[in-house]
């Protein structure tokens, strides 16, 4: 297999020899890949590689996924792998799930697909026996190409075409490859975003023109491609030439598209501002949203006071009511949606630029938060265009936030030098005890007391005293 791979191809499917599991993983995968193929090969089918492994092989970037397809039908592709753990569960549609070593990998009949009455699913399928039939029902030409190790690239649509020249075009008739799933538009964006790819302009205006028609997609599905396409390292260029797709998705973000900030301190309107802000924290998918979704709350609490500049009070719990609306919406889970909750609330809240308020902080949000608002906060000031002394001063809080953590300074209940069982032992019961331990770690935070065992102790008893004289 290696030795007769086009040239630019082995770039991406050569092996490589690293230390760690993943390599060893992978390279496993591609041993079953070529035992798939030749066990096709043995009852008298073919195997090739599809979809995105070949694309990003040809593009010399490693896949993350390996997708086969075959011309043997499901029935001998279950009589091949009889003696293999595999998944039937897809097997309707023709798609055989091989559990290897290194990850389970689909094989699946080459197949069209009938009619998509609802808009995002095919009426049925039909297995075909000629590769290029299958290619067709795909929805972009650099993803409709298929690799064999003998024969080498099918590519009936132009995708090596296209992907020399970075351009996304839909196979076949753009309006009818939407209307038939409306979620191959947010898929495209996503690609555009992953990939840096341009959409050719015929797409895109078939992107627009059937773009109402993801109204029958699954919110599950379109919060998946929307936050790939947020993790995408062109996703600054993505949300702002196609800002109108992205907010026929998101329709609570349209009023900050155009919304003018009016102030000095930010260069650009709402929407660019956000923008910016997404492109610069860490590709994750919670900063991600978080950053998108921070200032969205910003138009309807805008004012303007005598001297023309533009005002948002309030704006964090605005777009904290938005954003309760929208994650739920697009069924986030419960934990991310509460990360992403106390990140757009408190984006604005400062952390404290000492290490008394550093400590509060953290006893309230503990360290990960913590950093998640630095994050934050730093693509904030960044995407303002204006202030390089805001952004030191993040950089400032850094330092003291992991000078804090690194002196083990105190700010939570568990590092208090004293507990409970202390404070049972000095006569006190029941709900008191909570209440002191929390004034103690608060006197620590604050700086009033150091945190040693006899200074706590010290401390209870006069409080108690002074309760009692009370
Ligand atoms: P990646 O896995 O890197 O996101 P991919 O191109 O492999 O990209 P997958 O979702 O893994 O995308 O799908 C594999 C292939 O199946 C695609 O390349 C495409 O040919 C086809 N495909 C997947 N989903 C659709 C769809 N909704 N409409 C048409 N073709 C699709
Ligand atoms: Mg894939």
């Amino acid at each position: 297999w290696r030795t007769c791979l086009p040239p630019r191809m082995r770039v991406g499917i050569r092996v490589h020899w690293r230390d760690g599991e993943g390599a060893m993983a992978k390279e496993i995968q591609r041993e079953t890949i070529r035992q798939i193929a030749l066990r096709a090969k043995a009852m008298g089918g073919r195997a090739m590689l599809v979809g995105g492994c070949v694309r990003d092989s040809l593009r010399g970037v490693e896949p993350h996924d390996w997708d086969l397809c075959t011309s043997a039908s499901p029935a001998q592709m279950q009589a091949v792998f009889a003696d293999a753990r595999v998944l039937t569960t897809g097997l309707r549609h023709g798609t055989l799930t091989v559990l290897t070593d290194g990850g389970p990998l689909e094989i699946t009949t080459y197949r069209t697909e009938g009619g998509y009455s609802d808009g995002r699913h095919p009426d049925g399928v039909r297995f075909v026996t000629d590769i290029r039939e299958d290619l067709a029902r795909r929805d972009f030409t650099v993803g409709a190409m298929a690799w064999h190790p003998k024969r080498g690239l099918c590519d009936p649509f132009g995708g090596q075409t296209d992907l020399k020249n970075g351009v996304l075009r839909a196979v076949g008739d753009a309006d009818t490859r939407f209307q038939e799933d409306a979620l191959r538009i947010l898929r495209g964006l996503r690609f555009a975003s992953k990939l840096g790819f341009a959409i050719e302009p015929e797409t895109a205006a078939a992107m627009r023109r059937q773009v109402h028609r993801l109204d029958c997609i699954a919110a599950e599905r379109i919060r998946e491609e929307l936050t790939g396409l947020l993790c995408g390292r062109y996703v600054q260029r993505t949300l702002m030439a196609y800002a109108d797709l992205i907010t026929s998705a998101l329709p609570e973000l349209a009023p900050m598209q155009g919304c003018q900030q009016q102030n000095p301190h930010h260069l650009y309107d709402v929407w660019e501002h956000t923008v910016r802000a997404v492109g610069q924290v860490p590709a994750e998918p919670v900063l991600r949203w978080a950053m998108l979704l921070h200032d969205s709350g910003k138009p309807a609490c805008k004012t303007v006071d005598e001297q023309g500049i533009g005002h948002f009070r309030g704006h964090p719990r605005a777009s904290l009511a938005l954003s309760r609306e929208l994650l739920p919406r697009l069924r986030f889970s419960s934990a991310d949606t509460e990360r992403i909750l106390l990140l757009v609330e408190r984006h604005d809240t400062p952390l404290g630029d000492n290490e008394k308020l550093v400590r509060r902080s953290l006893s309230r949000i503990g360290e990960a938060r913590f950093r998640d608002l630095l994050a934050i906060k730093k693509g904030d000031a960044v995407g303002q265009g204006t202030s390089r002394d805001y952004v030191a001063q993040l950089f400032e809080t850094e330092a003291l936030l992991n000078r804090v953590l690194a002196q083990e300074q105190c700010f939570s209940l568990r590092q208090l030098a004293v507990n409970g069982a202390d404070l049972q032992a000095l006569g006190l019961r029941g709900r008191p005890v909570g209440e002191m331990l929390h004034a103690l770690l608060d006197a620590v935070i604050d700086g009033r007391t150091d945190n040693r065992r006899e200074t706590l102790l010290r401390l209870a008893r006069t409080r108690m005293e002074e309760q009692h004289d009370k």
